[in-house]
């Protein structure tokens, strides 16, 4: 929905009313609303439909400023669209106690991985994804693990070894295994996976985080057992 704004030309500084989509999230905190619009500034060119607006907006929730991108309505012959907004500010994903305990690593390198994301830095996210997966997969199979050599071993070890031989549930192996191999694909000179991008290796990575999640619950459940 527009609402009609008074804002600035910037060529020769006269006031005119415009039709402009707000941004409907504040990119800092991530929080839902609309924002109260400081200023504004028309920039116009001689095709209309090149013409752009920016609005200083404020964000009432965490009470920080942001700037609003909007383009011209091609469609509808006036007013102007929300296009983009900054700054980006990454909001880190909860992945639960369980993730949290096992590999602090995996959620700073994730997190990063989607600041760089956030800013369109897309082949730099898809490498910090994969890195983010080893050190998730490892950092797991290490919890497991019961004694230094075990340790050493899944250190040194190719991710997709450590998959192969060192991970029992069937489920995992198949979802670790192929966030493997879309991961690897941020990573290599060439690309197999033509088809697939950076939101299929982070629905796998989910998938990973999910099914570890589950395992160490499920054996901390079999862990209750009966007084004698
Ligand atoms: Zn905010």
């Amino acid at each position: 929905m527009k609402e009609t704004l008074s804002i600035t030309t910037y060529s020769d500084d006269s006031n005119t009313n415009e039709e402009i989509e707000l941004a409907n999230t504040c990119p800092i905190c991530g929080v839902a609303l609309s924002p109260d619009v400081i200023s504004g500034v028309l920039i116009n060119y001689e095709d209309e439909e090149d013409n752009k607006v920016f609005l200083l907006n404020y964000c009432p929730k965490c009470q920080e400023c942001f700037i609003s991108k909007h383009c011209f309505d091609e469609e509808n012959g006036e007013g102007y669209l929300f296009s983009s907004s900054s700054p980006q500010t990454p909001f880190g994903n909860d992945w639960g106690e369980i993730i949290a305990n096992i590999s602090p690593s995996f959620i700073k390198i994730y997190n990063q991985s989607v600041f760089a994301e956030a800013n369109n830095l897309d082949q730099i996210a898809g490498v910090g994804y994969r890195k983010a997966l080893e050190f998730l997969i490892k950092d797991y199979l290490i919890s497991k693990a019961t004694d230094q050599i075990q340790i050493s071993n899944i250190k040194h070890k190719f991710l997709g070894k450590c998959i192969n031989e060192d991970i029992d549930n069937p489920q995992l192996k198949i979802v670790a295994s192929r966030a493997v191999w879309l991961g690897n694909d941020h990573t290599h000179y060439e690309q197999l996976f033509d088809d697939k991008d950076i939101s299929d290796l982070k629905r796998l990575i989910r998938l990973t985080v999910h099914w570890i999640s589950l395992i160490k619950e499920t054996e901390e459940a079999e862990s209750i057992q009966p007084r004698k």
